[in-house]
């Protein structure tokens, strides 16, 4: 059983450092922070880590550690909520002495020498409060706090089509450890009036393909002028994500170093178009790269075949 495979390689290490993928989002933390706090309230005698980047949307929940590289040579890595390990961020990963991948993406490649991937799951926050579960790990409110916010980030707050009974039981079982639904919504939900005037030229910039494609393109001096961070700009990618007859759609997004795509559909599968411009995901959300702006155009076209497709198909 993987529950018991996992279980018996944290029994093993005394070292376990928690890496999550780069850019992480509320799902990625939320199953770093949770699962760093049970084991060490289960195995107060082990060094146990988180460590990456923090993302400030999700601030409340704590921090990541910082360590030294020394740390990983007798250490157990536990990587969640990363389908590549390209994505990963700290890459010192590969340094430790084994590495396990907790993950619900579908997977690009196979990184772990124990991996446990579950795809419909939807959200890897769910898969670690089973595995506390099911292997009797120590709970708290900080624990329950940091899973509960991994899942209502990677669901939509419960509204998307990959939620299952079991989402709503583990849910359940949160609350009756004390977490607090309505602090959590309004800490996810606080906007700065930048960020709002920044969703204002969002709905005033969108395109819309004549065959069903809504996307908005996001330059670098955007981002300087509205004052937000990559991570606010980001963030927007729904606000587009109702026009009736566009059922794909993307924010895309120039950083210093990349223009990455956050694609996002509720029609077609996505993940494919993805894997052609260095990306993947899920079959509904995914991300990937543009090497420069003149990919746009084959890009557009690519999205705009997808969506041909599935209005063919139905
Ligand atoms: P995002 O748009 O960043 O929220 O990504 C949507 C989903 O696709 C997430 O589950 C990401 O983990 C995944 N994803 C985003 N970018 C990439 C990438 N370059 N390669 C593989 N997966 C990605």
């Amino acid at each position: 059983m993987i529950y018991d495979e996992i279980l018996n390689k944290i029994r093993e290490y005394n070292t376990i450092i928690i890496h999550g993928h780069i850019r992480p989002d509320g799902d990625c933390l939320g199953s770093q922070l949770g699962l760093r706090q049970s084991l060490r309230l289960t195995f107060p005698e082990k060094e146990i880590y988180a460590v990456g980047e923090m993302a400030n949307y999700v601030k409340f929940l704590g921090e990541v550690d910082v360590i030294a590289d020394e740390k990983y040579e007798s250490a157990l890595a536990i990587c969640v909520d990363c389908g590549n390990s390209e994505r990963l961020s700290d890459q010192r990963f590969k340094t430790a002495k084994e590495v396990i991948k907790i993950d619900h993406h579908i997977p690009v490649d196979n990184y772990g020498d124990i991996e446990w991937v579950c795809e419909e799951k939807p959200a890897c926050a769910q898969m670690i409060f089973e595995f506390i579960e099911a292997c009797s790990l120590k709970m708290d409110l900080v624990a329950a706090t940091a899973i509960y916010t991994g899942i209502v980030t990677d669901t939509g707050r419960f509204r998307f089509d990959s939620v299952e009974p079991a989402t709503f039981r583990v849910a359940a079982k949160l609350l009756e450890l004390g977490v607090n639904v309505a602090k959590i919504d309004n800490e996810l939900s606080i906007e700065s009036l930048d960020v709002l005037k920044f969703k204002g030229y969002i709905l005033s910039n969108f395109k819309l393909t004549d065959t069903g494609f809504a996307y908005v393109t996001v330059t670098k001096e955007v981002v300087e002028e509205y004052h937000i961070s990559y991570e606010d700009a980001a963030n927007q990618v729904n606000l587009i994500s109702n026009i009736p007859n566009y059922p794909v759609w993307a924010l895309i997004i120039e950083y210093p170093t990349e223009i990455r795509v956050r694609l996002r559909s509720r029609g077609p599968d996505i993940d494919k178009l993805a894997n052609l411009y260095a990306g993947g995901g899920h079959a509904k959300a995914s991300g990937c790269k543009l090497l420069n702006w003149s990919q746009l155009t084959n890009f557009i076209n690519d999205a705009d075949n997808v969506v041909k497709e599935y209005k063919e198909s139905i």
